[in-house]
This record gives structure tokens, sequence and C-alpha cells, in this order.
């Protein structure tokens, strides 16, 4: 028998994957993980070793909280050496939130971190999770010729396409093609051969160091969706919030805000209170670009930082990073215009 190539180990969290109808209200629960590999035969016809562990409480993924994703990279730092890939087995809803904070938490990684869920049950005879749990194993387990990782970021694998996780987005309840990626190409695709897509895959500078994990992260962040009849009150309460250091302000477009002076004073007031405000665009394609619009320039002017074309999900990761490693919000914002784990086009 041949020895085995690589060893991965598979993180359950929780989520539909490993969801079994509860008999008493019929509703969705996460079960033992230990039926889950009973459900997955196949997994045992990899040449590869694949351990399990399970995260206490199983949880679906709606009540994710940050403490979560520390628990996960330091999990995945211990783990390391013992491992040449991780997938974490995550429900769908928070997942894009997930992998997008995990992204920024881990440096130097040059192992794959794949997420994935389902949006059936594994059990259920029509499970999407089965594929995505089997493709995501041979994706951490995918090397190059010179015998490096394949993939050395952290991803999404839903319905036969891999995703950069800081890119991704839940973009369907519920259909099997739950994740989009929209600025952003596919990593890889599944068909009858997985398809890696090098040229967009991120691979480690010569000189890349060892792994290290940013544990420290600050959640004093805001998120203001504007939307028409927006109210002066509930702006200010947002943007000028004592409680928060930043607000990402989901915007109209090309990064388009009411241009009202109601508005404009308030942002200039959280401005000169020192908070840090991140212009997102509500479009999932396209980016934020301030110099278009005469009520985009007027965010500029006050300080409003520009997200590019980031989701609302890897802007959140980044600001807890962020504001969670420097105390400077001058550091903070010149490190929020800057690409750091390929989350913007920049
Ligand atoms: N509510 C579930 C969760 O996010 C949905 C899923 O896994 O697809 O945990």
């Amino acid at each position: 028998m041949n020895a085995p190539k690589s060893s991965i180990l598979l993180v359950y969290t929780g989520g539909t994957i490993g969801m079994k109808e509860d008999p008493c209200d019929g509703t969705l629960r996460p079960f033992n993980f230990d039926s889950l590999l009973e459900e997955v035969p196949e997994l045992g016809k990899f040449a590869c070793r694949i351990d399990s562990c399970t995260f206490s409480p199983l949880i679906d993924s709606s009540d994710v909280e940050p403490s979560m994703w520390q628990d996960l990279a330091r999990l995945i730092r211990d783990r390391y050496e013992d491992y040449d890939g991780f997938v974490i087995l995550h429900g769908t809803d928070t997942m894009a939130y997930s992998a997008s904070a995990l992204s920024f938490m881990l440096d130097n990684l040059d192992k794959p971190v794949i997420f994935t869920g389902s949006q059936l049950p594994i059990g259920r005879p029509r499970t999407d999770g089965k594929e995505n749990l089997i493709s995501s194993v041979e994706i951490a387990a995918a090397k190059r010729e010179d015998g490096s990782a394949m993939v050395p970021e952290v991803c999404i694998f839903f319905n036969s396409q891999l995703f950069r996780g800081n890119r991704c987005t839940k973009t369907d309840a519920g259909g099997f093609d739950a994740f989009s990626s929209p600025n952003y190409p596919p990593l890889a695709s599944a068909g009858i051969n997985i398809r890696y897509n090098t040229r967009h895959i991120h691979y480690p500078a010569e000189h890349w160091g060892t792994l290290v994990i940013n544990t420290e992260l600050d959640t004093s962040v805001n998120i203001l969706k504007l939307h028409p009849g927006i109210t002066p009150q509930i702006a200010r309460y947002i943007l000028c919030d004592k409680g928060t250091r930043a607000t990402i302000i989901e915007t109209y477009g090309s990064g388009n805000a009411i241009s009202r002076e109601w508005f404009t004073d308030i942002v200039r007031e959280a401005c000169e209170m020192g908070r840090i405000l991140l212009n997102i665009t509500q479009c999932q394609v396209g980016e934020v670009n301030m110099d278009l619009y005469a009520t985009g320039r007027s965010l500029k002017e006050a300080g409003v930082i520009s997200g590019y074309d980031s989701t609302t999900e890897s802007a959140l990761g980044k600001l807890f990073h962020l504001l969670g490693t420097y105390a400077d919000n001058g550091k903070v914002k010149a490190l929020l215009e800057r690409n750091l784990k390929g989350e913007i086009s920049k």
C-alpha cells in the first residue's frame, strides 16, 4: 500500500451540513459529527489521512461570534505542522464573515484553509453537502509539482466553485449556488477534473515567514446602510456613537450618499470626533469611486475612506483585525486603503 500523500484536518463547527431534524418540532439542529463521517464513506477512498475535530457547542452559524474565529485561528496554528490543509465545515449564513476574518487573522499562510457547508443536511438524499465536502478535501490536499500547496489561501468551496474567502457573499438563500464572488474570479472549478485558476491564486513570496496568527480583534464597528427616508437622528446615532471607532457606510452605486447638508454635517462631525468611516457600495459588482459624483466627493472631502470593491463581510473582518492590532486610527486608515489579503482590487 502507498503511504498517505497528504493529511487533512476536518473541523466541524456546525451548520446545516451536519444538522438533523428535531423529532419534536421539525427544526434543523446541529448533530453529532461522528454520524456526519458515517454519511460520507467516500472520504475513506482518498489517499490521504483525514482527521477530524468538533467544536463545542456546535452552532447554527447565525450564532457565530469573533471568539470562534480566535479559536479557529489558534487551532490552525496549533495543528499547522501536522496537516497539509484544513477544511472547516461551517453554516452558510455567516461563512463569508468567518472566511473573511480568518484571512486577516492568518499571516504567512502557505496551506489551504477551505470553508464549506451545504444547503441541505448531509443525510438527505439530494444533499449538496457530499460534493462540497469531498471536493474541499481534494482541494485542501492538492499540491503543485514542487510539493507546495495548490491553493494556500483562506477559501470558500461551494457548488463546484472555489472562491477567495474574503471576496465572497452569500447571495442565494435557497439554491445550491449559494455563494458569489462578484469582484474576483473563482480560484478553481470542479468538473470531471478540478481546474485551478493559478493566475488568480495568491502564492507565498520566496522569503515567506512562518505562520503568525492575529487574534486581537476590536469589534467596536457599526454598519450604516443608507436608504431613502433615513433620518438625521438614526444617521447621527450610528455615525457618532461614542462606543465605536469605525463605521462602514453602505452607500449607493459608486459610493454615493445623500447630498443634503444635514448628512454631510453628520459625516464631518463623526470624522472630527475621530471615527473611521469606510465607504462600501451596496452594489455587488463594481467599486466605490468617490470622485465620480458630487454626492461621493463630499464624503471624501469630509474624510471618508474608500472601501473600493470590498464586500461588507470582508470590510468588517479587516476593521476588527486592524482596530484590534493598532491603537492609532491613522495607521488603521492607511492600511484600510491597502490590499492586505487580496480583498480589494488595488
Ligand atoms: N442556518 C444555517 C447556518 O448557517 C444555514 C446553513 O448552514 O446553510 O448554520
